[in-house]
């Protein structure tokens, strides 16, 4: 490990992965059974071989989701009409059959690994490691559910000075919509579902409408894992379906993951119809992630973690770091360093497993990263050479004269830097809160007292201390954020599953 932070290059490449197979790495990528998912295993050349084949050949794919969209109203009614007939037996099953169903999902996703690694990359242009992540981080929700299902969602007695019994029931709420992001079509699509399934819900799926085919195959599997047909429906489409989908007054529940905009639409559709009972919803949404780094950091572990945060998935996580913010002492030495990390990205074919960074997910996306980038050109530190054809967008470094520059959330690989002077820690940090955003925040410093600060003062879900701020570990690193980023309900923690359900209890005179 010392040896990796003193060689910034290989420390990119050890993250990153593809390029130094000679680097160690975690060895339990490709063995059945893991629990946790961390890293690219590449001991085992033979199997990556086999994948990268897979990945690269060409696929068989179904409808466009246009045909379903044109008539949304129709087919979103007929979901959630079969979902709702199919809940009161899928809540009266026993919650150890509803996780074995999970755990049964898992298995028949890692079997199906090649595959779904294959539609990932050609549909959401996945490079080779993040396709692996996402199939296991997606394994890693079902089982960890299941687990937690298991564990927690149990009837409870409550004793007390009343002289009755009193029971305190936990159970599904209904039929819940899960509305789900491109960028995590597998993980987050089933991440959402599953939890919402195994508390004892009935599920209608809307995946985002550049990513079906995952999500058709990711459903045909929970069916063949034992999830009953109408327990779990899929809907496939744009934002009219979406639309549809939550105004449909028997919707017990949404979770959502997208853009801020569209979960306070989901907000008011959910309060617009006075009859409509009042629902929960699950948001998980943006941020203007910032990372700030004192004079003590060690600027080699600085600039891997900021290439990562900032480049990995040509920046289309939610989590991805946007504002670099360094103490003005060390600024230019560390981002004269991060430039030169970023000539070492390699941008190119998703499916070439020495990709760093692939395309972004479509033409929209890139015009609207390119007009910002080139709108910038004056204040842009380092930029790289695109690939001619295909819908690259460069790593890009921008510098800012202030932290209220940055106002928006800009969906791609391009970096915001800025300088904070010393003993200016707390306002800095208050600054980056003021935004209303709170979703991830890096610190990077040898002190401890510096550490101690930020957890008090940083407003957001996840903060990530003398490391990368992506990637959060299902069952180990809780994700979600709170302000503008989303309500709260942490995906992978041991307290989600309690928000899809409905509590009841059950006071006996005996
Ligand atoms: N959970 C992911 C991470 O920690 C981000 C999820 C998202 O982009 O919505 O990087």
């Amino acid at each position: 490990e010392d040896e990796i932070l003193a060689d910034p290059v290989a420390k990119i490449a050890a993250v990153g992965g593809a390029r130094h197979p000679s680097i160690p790495l975690p060895k339990d990528l490709f063995a059945p059974g893991h629990r946790i998912s961390r890293g690219l295993d590449l001991s085992d050349v033979a199997t990556l071989d086999a994948t990268v084949r897979a990945v690269k050949a060409p696929l068989a794919l179904g409808d466009t989701p246009a045909a379903i969209a044109a008539e949304a109203g129709a087919a979103v009614a007929a979901a959630v009409g079969r979902a709702q007939a199919a809940f009161p037996s899928w809540s009266r099953t026993p919650v150890d059959a509803r996780a074995a169903c999970l755990e049964r999902l898992a298995d028949l996703l890692e079997e199906n690994r090649d595959r779904l690694m294959a539609i990932c990359v050609q549909e959401a242009f996945k490079t080779i490691p993040d396709a692996i992540g996402e199939v296991r981080e997606a394994a890693d929700f079902c089982r960890y559910y299941a687990g937690e299902a298991r564990s927690r969602l149990r009837a409870v007695e409550l004793p007390g000075p009343t002289g009755e019994r009193n029971t305190l029931h936990i159970e599904g709420r209904g039929v819940w919509a899960t509305v789900a992001p491109w960028n995590f079509p597998l993980a987050i699509f089933l991440g959402q579902t599953v939890a919402a399934l195994v508390a004892g819900n009935s599920v209608v799926a809307k995946p985002a409408p550049q990513t079906p085919e995952i999500a058709r195959f990711a459903v045909e599997l929970a069916h063949r894992a034992g999830v009953p047909e109408d327990a779990l429906v899929l809907v496939t489409g744009g934002p009219e379906v979406g639309a549809a989908l939550t105004a449909d007054v028997r919707v017990a529940g949404v979770a959502f993951t997208g853009s801020t905009a569209t979960a306070k639409r989901i907000a008011r559709t959910l309060v617009a119809d006075d009859d409509r009972p009042i629902v929960p919803l699950i948001a998980e949404t943006g941020g203007i992630n910032a990372m700030i780094v004192d004079s003590t950091a060690l600027p080699e572990q600085v600039v891997a973690d900021v290439v990562t945060s900032s480049f990995r998935s040509a920046g289309q996580r939610c989590s991805a770091l946007r504002l670099l913010l360094v103490q003005a002492d060390v600024a230019e030495a560390v981002i004269e360093m991060l430039s030169g990390a970023m000539d070492t990205l390699r941008l190119g074919d998703p499916a070439d497993p020495a990709t760093d960074v692939g395309p972004v997910i479509d033409r929209a996306s890139y015009d609207k990263l390119m007009a910002y980038r080139a709108s910038v050109t004056e204040r842009t530190v380092k930029t790289l050479a695109a690939p001619a054809d295909g819908l690259f967008v460069p790593p890009t470094l921008v510098r800012l004269d202030a932290i209220e520059d940055l106002d928006r959330e800009w969906f791609g690989p391009i970096l915001h830097v800025a300088t904070w002077e010393a003993g200016k820690l707390e306002e800095t940090i208050a600054r980056v809160n003021a935004k209303g955003y709170g979703l991830t925040m890096g610190l990077h410093s040898r002190i401890a007292r510096a550490a101690e600060v930020t957890e008090a003062a940083a407003a957001v879900g996840n903060l990530y201390i003398n490391r990368s701020m992506i990637g959060a570990v299902v069952g180990s690193q809780p994700f979600g954020g709170e302000g503008l980023s989303g309500t709260g309900p942490k995906a992978g923690g041991p307290h989600y599953l309690y928000r899809f359900c409905a509590e009841r209890a059950v006071s006996v005179d005996t």
